[in-house]
């Protein structure tokens, strides 16, 4: 099964960033191309049935597999990023992490008012980021149709902070 492979090439890097925090690493996941293929083709088979138009990754993990899935399944990839990196006018959305607060953003002409909408990034945490990220989405008019993430920290319990905007949430490592 895919997700006991990715399971032994995704490292745990304890007390990182900080003490206390296990990073789930997986830059060694970037060195096995078929393993990645093999990801993409899982994350396309549990989000059939589940209509959306574009996706949108988060800066920077985010972005690798959240681009690869957009050209797997021939949609548009919208990238949200860190505060300041955008070129053009954004829309933004702050929120708190544990120690200060973070702001992500999104150009606002990403798509059309309607839009639906798949969030994309590596690791579902605390739900802080892709909640923020659903924010954007709703700003600009459109609506999140799902969630997707490599990994998903099921004992942080935050699927229930989703649920308000999409009851989809798809996850390839528990
Ligand atoms: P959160 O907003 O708490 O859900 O955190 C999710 C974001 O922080 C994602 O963009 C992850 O890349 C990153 N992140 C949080 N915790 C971890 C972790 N234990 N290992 C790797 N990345 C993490």
């Amino acid at each position: 099964m895919v997700e006991e492979q990715l399971k032994e090439v995704i490292r745990d890097i304890p007390d990182f960033p900080e003490p206390g925090i296990v990073f789930k690493d997986i830059t060694p996941l970037l060195q096995h191309p078929e393993l990645v293929q093999q990801a993409i083709e899982e994350f396309a088979q549990q989000l059939e049935g589940i209509s959306f138009d574009v996706i949108a990754g988060i800066e920077s993990r985010g972005f690798l597999f959240g681009f690869l899935l957009a050209q797997h399944l021939k949609k548009p990839f919208i990238p949200i990023r860190k505060q300041g990196k955008l070129p053009y006018t954004t829309v933004s959305e702050s929120y708190k992490l544990e120690y200060g607060q973070a702001t992500i953003e999104m150009h606002e002409d990403a798509f059309p008012a309607g839009t639906k909408v798949l969030i994309h990034d590596d690791l579902l945490a605390t739900g802080g980021t892709v909640v923020a990220a659903s924010k954007l989405i709703e700003k600009v008019g459109g609506h999140v149709a799902a969630y997707s993430f490599v990994i998903s920290l099921d004992f942080l319990q935050s699927a229930g902070r989703l649920t308000r905007f999409s009851e989809h949430i798809i996850s390839l490592v528990h």
